[in-house]
C-alpha cells in the first residue's frame, strides 16, 4: 500500500505541531518544532491568511499525519464513524485510536506508530492467541494483545521493558511489560485520547 515516505520532521512543521513520528527525538531539544517553528519551504514564514476551508483541511491533514493513514482510509473511517450512535468526531478518534499499531505504540512496545506499524507487519503481536500482522487491525474490548512468545527476546522489546517504569500507558488499556501483554479494558472515550485535536473541524471538512 501507498504510504508517505518523505522527512517526518517536516509533517510536523507543515502542521505547526508536534505529531510525535520519531520516537525519543521528539521529547529532545533537537525535534524541528523546537528549532524551526513554522512550515517548510520558501514561504513558510511569511503571513499566509488561512480560509475556513483550510483551517478545517489542516486540522483534518494533522490528525491523518499522525495516525499515519491515508485519505482513502480516512475517509473510511470518517464514513463507519458516521454511522456510528454518538459523535463523529469522536466515534472517529474511538476508531483511530483502536487500529492494532496505534495500540502498540501506546503501550510503549513501540517508539513511534511507524515502528509500531512495522513490528505488526513483521507479525510480532498476537491477538486472543492468534497473529495479526494488519497495523489497521481495530481491537476490541477485552482483548488480549501480546508479544509472539518467539519475538519477546528481540531488541526493540527488550528496550521497551527495560523502559517500561518511565512510560505511562493510557487508562483503558493495562500492560504487563513481563508478560509483554496489553489488555484492552474497553475502547477509549474522546476524554481519554491524548490528543490535541478539534475534531468537530473534521466533521465541519466532510459535512459540506
Ligand atoms: Fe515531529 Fe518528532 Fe520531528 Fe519533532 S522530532 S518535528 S515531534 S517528528
Amino acid at each position: 500500500m501507498a504510504r508517505y515516505t518523505g522527512p517526518d520532521c517536516k509533517r510536523c512543521r507543515r502542521e505547526k505541531t508536534k505529531l510525535f513520528l520519531k520516537g525519543a527525538r521528539c521529547d529532545s531539544p533537537k525535534c524541528a518544532i523546537e528549532s524551526r517553528p513554522y512550515p517548510p519551504g520558501d514561504h513558510g514564514r511569511g503571513r499566509v491568511k488561512e480560509s475556513e476551508y483550510s483551517i478545517q483541511k489542516r486540522e483534518k491533514q494533522k490528525v491523518a499525519r499522525m495516525y499515519g493513514v491515508l485519505e482513502r482510509q480516512f475517509h473510511n473511517y470518517y464514513e463507519q464513524a458516521s454511522r456510528q450512535p454518538g459523535k463523529t468526531g469522536e466515534n472517529l478518534l474511538t476508531i483511530l485510536e483502536s487500529r492494532l499499531d496505534n495500540v502498540v505504540f501506546r503501550s510503549g512496545f513501540a517508539k513511534s506508530r511507524d515502528m509500531a506499524r512495522q513490528l505488526v507487519r513483521h507479525g510480532h503481536f498476537l491477538v486472543n492467541g492468534r497473529r495479526v500482522n494488519i497495523p489497521s487491525f481495530q481491537v476490541s474490548a477485552k482483548d488480549v494483545i501480546e508479544v509472539s512468545p518467539k519475538s519477546r527476546d528481540l531488541t526493540p522489546f527488550i528496550v521497551a521493558r527495560a523502559e517500561a517504569p518511565e512510560h505511562t500507558s493510557p487508562a483503558w488499556m493495562d500492560v504487563v511489560p513481563s508478560t509483554m501483554r496489553i489488555l484492552i479494558h474497553s475502547l477509549p472515550t474522546r476524554a481519554q485520547i491524548d490528543a490535541t485535536v478539534q475534531e468537530q473541524l473534521i466533521v465541519e471538512l466532510y459535512s459540506k
